[in-house]
């Protein structure tokens, strides 16, 4: 399929650039690799009601201290040296904390500024055939193509540890590959 010449990235926070599961699991105490074959997702190990409550003691000091991916800021600079626009499209959990964190952790990690982050639930709103969304979450990349925008879905930590780290290794390729023929 002929795509439209990328002109504006989104880029995923939780998941794709920032840690949220790693900084969720020490949160609650959870070993999410404690069978280091098996990985099992964290919505296994506690309730939704816990961890949301755990979260939201903790305020906006959680969302600003999410460490970032190890390859995070490589995706970052992947994207921005083929696309000028790279933008930050997160969804905001129900605490409003989380839009005062996340903007602080944006700023010191990637300097970011407040026009270069957009907080919204529906992604999609944002789909256009030059705007790429590159995310972990498949429902929302579903929506983003359904309503005309370019896709990239981001690979989770399903399955073992291991495939996960090559798992992104090829998403690495396949991304670079697609922007740099842009
Ligand atoms: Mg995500």
């Amino acid at each position: 399929m002929e795509h439209e010449k990328i002109t504006t990235i989104y880029l995923d926070m939780d998941g794709v650039t920032f840690n949220w599961l790693e900084a969720t699991a020490k949160l609650l105490n959870i070993d999410l690799f404690a069978d280091e074959n098996s990985y099992r997702p964290i919505g296994e190990r506690a309730s939704k009601r816990e961890i949301w409550k755990t979260i939201g003691k903790m305020g906006e000091s959680f969302w600003s201290t999410i460490p970032v991916m190890q390859y995070g800021k490589d995706l970052y600079w992947l994207c921005k040296s083929c696309v000028e626009d790279v933008i930050f499209l997160t969804a905001p959990s129900e605490d409003p904390a989380s839009l005062s964190g996340k903007s602080k952790a944006l700023r010191e990690v990637f300097n970011c500024r407040a026009k270069d982050v957009i907080f919204a639930n529906d992604k999609w709103r944002l789909a256009k055939p030059n705007t790429l969304l590159i995310d972990d979450n498949e429902g929302k990349i579903n929506d983003f193509e359904k309503h005309g925008g370019q896709i990239f879905l981001w690979p989770t930590p399903l399955g073992s540890y291991d495939t996960y780290k090559q798992d992104i290794e090829i998403a690495f390729d396949i991304l670079s590959a697609r922007l740099y023929a842009n």
